[in-house]
C-alpha cells in the first residue's frame, strides 16, 4: 500500500514547502512537492478511494528528513556495551520515538572481548532487523584514545592497538562504520590506514593531539573530529611556545567534518555559532551521544562498568566534575538548535540527516527527495516528535 503524507510543512534539501506532499511507494519516496501540484486536484489523492492509498494529514506540522545518528551508547536502560540483540532493539525504539530512523550505536573502552561482543551483536541486528530506528553498524569509540582526554571512558582499558586487535577489527570492517581515536596514541596510524581504506570513518575525539598530530592523522585517513569540545585539546603553552591542539585544527582544516552534542548542556548556542561559522553547516553533525538513560527518568546509571549520575537533563560523572554523555534524543537536540541556537528548519536537516547520510556513505538516505528512503520524522508545531517513519513504516506516533 502507497503513503501520502500531506499538508505539512515539508523541508527539502532546497526549500522548506508550507503545504508540501510525500509519495512513498514500498519504503521509497516516489514524489515530493507541493500539494497543490503533486496531486492536490489530481489522480494522486483520488487513488486514495480504491483503497490502495493511505493518506497522512498534516496540516500544522513538520515533516523532516528522518534523523541519522553517528553515536549513540544507550536508550530506554539499554546500552551498546549490553551485547544484546534486546537492548539494541529497546536503543532503537527510544531513538525513534526521539525521531531517529536510522542509528550508529557506540561502544566505549573495554576489553577486546568486550568490544567484540557488541560488534556481534550490532551484527545480529543489522542481519534481523530492529522495530525501531535501523541499525546502520557500530561506532567504536575508544579504547584507543588519550588517559588525558577521557572523560567519562574508563582508564584501565585505554591502550594502545595491537597488531592481533588490528586484524580482528580489519575482519569486520563492514561492521564498523566509525571509530573515534586519538592520533597521538601509538599505532593509530596504522589502525587509521587499514579502516578508512575500507570505507570506515575515523574520528579523532579523546584526544590531546597538538596540530602537528592532526595535521599527519589526516594524511593517515582520519576525516573527522568526535563530539567537539569535549575531550579535545586545545592551545596549550610548552616553554612558552603555544601548540594549537584539536579544536584549532578542526577549523583549521576543511578536510575535518565534526559532530556536536547539541543537548544545549554540552555546548552553549555561542560555541555552536562559532563552530558553524568556521566550518559551515555542511561540515557539522548532531549527535546524541546518549546513555542508558535517555527516555529514563533522573537516577544513578552505568556507563561502560563506570556509575554516572543523571540530573538536570544530561549525564554527570560522580564527582559532577564533567558531562559524561547526553540522555537527549535527536528530536530534543533539534529542538535546542531551532529554539536556542535559532537555526532554520533547512540547517537542522542538514546538520542532522544530510550530513551524518554523507559522511556515512549512504546514498539513499538523508533527504525528502524522490529515490531516497521514506525515512521521515513529522514534529508537531513545539517542535516535539509527532511520528516517525522508518523505510516506509510507523516506528512510532499514533499510527504505529
Ligand atoms: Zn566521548
Ligand atoms: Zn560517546
Amino acid at each position: 500500500m502507497a503513503l501520502e503524507i500531506i499538508g505539512g510543512k515539508t523541508v527539502t534539501p532546497y526549500r522548506v514547502i508550507e503545504e508540501g506532499y510525500i509519495r512513498v511507494e514500498e519504503g521509497e519516496i516516489t514524489a515530493v512537492g507541493p500539494l497543490s501540484t503533486a496531486g492536490g486536484e489530481g489522480r494522486g489523492l483520488e487513488a486514495v478511494e480504491g483503497g490502495a492509498t493511505e493518506r497522512v494529514d498534516v496540516h500544522g506540522k513538520i515533516v523532516m528528513p528522518g534523523f541519522i545518528d553517528l553515536h549513540v551508547h544507550g536508550g530506554g536502560g539499554a546500552d551498546t556495551m549490553d551485547a544484546t540483540y534486546d537492548a539494541l532493539n529497546t536503543m532503537s525504539l527510544v531513538h525513534a520515538a526521539g525521531g531517529t530512523t536510522a542509528m550508529v550505536p557506540a561502544t566505549v573502552s573495554a576489553p577486546m572481548e568486550r568490544v567484540m561482543r557488541s560488534v556481534e551483536a550490532v551484527e545480529e541486528a543489522m542481519r534481523r532487523g530492529v522495530r525501531g530506528a535501523r541499525v546502520l553498524g557500530i561506532h567504536l569509540e575508544g579504547p584507543y584514545i588519550s588517559r588525558a582526554q577521557r572523560g567519562a571512558q574508563e582508564e584501565e582499558y585505554i591502550r594502545e592497538p595491537t597488531r592481533e586487535e588490528v586484524q580482528e577489527l580489519v575482519a569486520h570492517a563492514a561492521t564498523i562504520k566509525a571509530i573515534t581515536a586519538a592520533p597521538e596514541v601509538p599505532g593509530v596510524f596504522g589502525l587509521a590506514r587499514e579502516m578508512s581504506s575500507r570505507g570506515v570513518l575515523m574520528s579523532i575525539g579523546h584526544s590531546d593531539a597538538t596540530v602537528y598530530d592532526v595535521e599527519k592523522a589526516l594524511e593517515a585517513g582520519f576525516t573527522h573530529v568526535t563530539h567537539l569540545y569535549s575531550g579535545c585539546s586545545t592551545v596549550k603553552r610548552v616553554n612558552a611556545f603555544r601548540y594549537p591542539g584539536v579544536i584549532e585544527a578542526a577549523y583549521l582544516f576543511d578536510g575535518l567534518s565534526v559532530d556536536i552534542i547539541a543537548d544545549g548542556k554540552h555546548l552553549p548556542p555561542y560555541l555552536i555559532k562559532l563552530i558553524l561559522k568556521n566550518k559551515g553547516v555542511g561540515s557539522v553533525n548532531v549527535i546524541t551521544d546518549a546513555m542508558r538513560a535517555a527516555g529514563m527518568p533522573p537516577g544513578k546509571y552505568k556507563l561502560g562498568d563506570q556509575e554516572v549520575i543523571v540530573d538536570q537533563g544530561v549525564a554527570w560523572l560522580p564527582d559532577r566534575s564533567a558531562f559524561a554523555g547526553s540522555v537527549s534524543t535527536m528530536g530534543e537536540m533539534a529542538k535546542v538548535l531551532i529554539r536556542d541556537v535559532g537555526l532554520s528548519l533547512t540547517e537542522v536537516a542538514a546538520m542532522t540527516s544530510t550530513n551524518p547520510a554523507k559522511l556515512l556513505g549512504l546514498k539513499g538516505k538523508g533527504a525528502l527527495a524522490v529515490g531516497k528512503d521514506a525515512d521521515v520524522v513529522i514534529l508537531n508545531d513545539d517542535f516535539s516528535v509527532y511520528a516517525t517513519i522508518v523505510e516506509g513504516k510507523f516506528a512510532y506516533g499514533p499510527r504505529k
